[in-house]
């Protein structure tokens, strides 16, 4: 490890890798570091992701890709169910690998990449505006100087709070995940299964993700405000009871997502926060995998930016929060108003919205064909309808 580098990366997971990777390549000195011991284990994701999408940031990979998804389905909890064919292919992906050759990839372009190497602080220099990171690696204390840190820590980011950005989710905005990859149970295997219904996973919902013919992701998420006795496992220990009797358990993760907007800031002087760790996973599916990515690409874009022309202060950095709203701030400010209107719904409404939907056409269907049924049983709902029939 040097003492010093243009960029410090904190952190290696999908957005961490994607920054480093930039960085590195636009010939700024790198440093990525993960506090866990190996790139991509536990994984704590159901690893669905957009194919297309994955393709911009790199080549699709055999050795990552387990299942190739034609259709999602919605179902209720009376069995009545929608099949949606997919808008992009959708790929289910083996993260162990996945996280690891992001994270190969951006040593290829000249970062350094460090494991077992922590992050315990951050700090600012009045004077010359560098950054300090401090860290513990493989036990022992050590401090590195950046011109430009940036927090790819995840969803419990540390990183954010250091750097003075209000990154504490309010428990109403914090989905609790837990899920199993179980093999032994019957599926479609190139379907992805969504389950909706508050008896089953309240404020949130229930999943079945095909890993290949024999295998599958089965999880869910529920509201980390939604109140009683039970935990997300109990929940989901009900599902896999009730659907799946005589599966068996290969693995088991549990972990919690963000599912506000993004923060209203994520940039400070000589910092910037990138993935989960600026709340960027979609606020309706929580999904985060691309959209961290993408956040990890234009955050090192500007950052790039910033160091040739000498200015790291947040005032410059902003640029990136501007490059972020420009590709998603008008759909994640709708997927937050449609899972608001989605939560004042009782489970009968719900269930009424998917049996109407179950009779249409699906091969045709978009969202617009569901709004109707929707304000139908749910006048009340018009107002929160109106900006999205507006398309703000
Ligand atoms: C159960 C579950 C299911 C999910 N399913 C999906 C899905 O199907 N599709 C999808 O797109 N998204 C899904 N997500 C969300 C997705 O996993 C995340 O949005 C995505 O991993 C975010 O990437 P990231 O790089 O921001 O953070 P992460 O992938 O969490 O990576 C952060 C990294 O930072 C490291 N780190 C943390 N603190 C430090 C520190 N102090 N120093 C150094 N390193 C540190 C961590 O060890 C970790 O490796 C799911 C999440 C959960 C919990």
């Amino acid at each position: 490890m040097k003492p010093a580098y243009d960029v410090v990366v904190i952190g290696a997971g999908p957005a961490g890798s994607i920054a480093a990777r930039t960085t590195a390549q636009a010939g700024l000195s790198t440093l990525l570091i993960e506090k866990r011991q190996e790139i991509g284990a536990p994984v704590r994701c159901a690893e669905a992701a957009g194919r297309d999408t994955l393709a911009k940031f790199t080549p699709l990979n055999p050795q990552w890709v387990c299942a190739e998804i034609d259709a999602f389905s919605i179902s209720n909890p009376q069995g009545d169910c929608v099949v949606l064919p997919a808008q992009e292919k959708t790929l289910v992906l083996e993260r162990k690998i996945f996280d690891r050759e992001l994270a190969h990839s951006a040593a290829r372009s000249g970062a350094e990449v460090l494991v077992k190497a922590g992050a315990t602080g951050i700090e600012r220099d009045a004077h010359d505006g560098s950054m300090t990171v401090r860290m513990v690696v493989q036990g022992e204390p050590k401090a590195v100087r950046a011109r430009i840190v940036v927090g790819a820590d995840g969803t419990e980011s540390q990183c954010a709070r250091w750097a003075g950005l209000a990154s504490a989710p309010q428990m109403k905005n914090y989905y609790v995940a837990a899920q199993y990859l179980l093999t032994g149970i019957e599926f479609n295997p190139r379907i992805c299964q969504y389950h909706v219904g508050w008896s089953i996973a309240p404020a949130g919902y229930c999943w079945v993700f095909p890993k290949g013919d024999d295998q599958a992701n089965v999880g869910l998420v529920v509201g980390a405000d939604s109140g009683g006795s039970k935990t997300a496992l109990d929940y989901l220990n009900e599902f896999i009871a009730a659907r799946f009797p005589g599966c068996s358990m290969l693995a088991q993760v549990a972990g919690g997502i963000p599912i506000t907007n993004v923060l209203p800031r994520m940039v400070a002087d000589g910092f910037m926060a990138v993935g989960d760790a600026a709340h960027q996973s979609d606020p309706l599916t929580a999904g985060g995998i691309t959209n961290g990515m993408h956040g990890g690409l234009f955050a090192a874009q500007v950052a790039v930016q910033a160091i040739q022309q000498g200015d790291t202060s947040a005032r410059f950095l902003r640029k990136y929060e501007q490059m972020w709203d420009a590709e998603f701030g008008k759909l994640y400010r709708r997927l937050f108003r449609i899972r608001q209107a989605v939560l004042k719904m009782t489970e009968a409404d719900l269930s009424q919205i998917i049996a109407e939907a179950a009779k249409l056409d699906v091969r045709t269907m978009s969202f617009d064909d569901i709004l109707p049924i929707v304000l139908k049983s749910h006048p009340q709902l018009l107002l929160e309808a109106i900006p999205y029939m507006l398309g703000q």
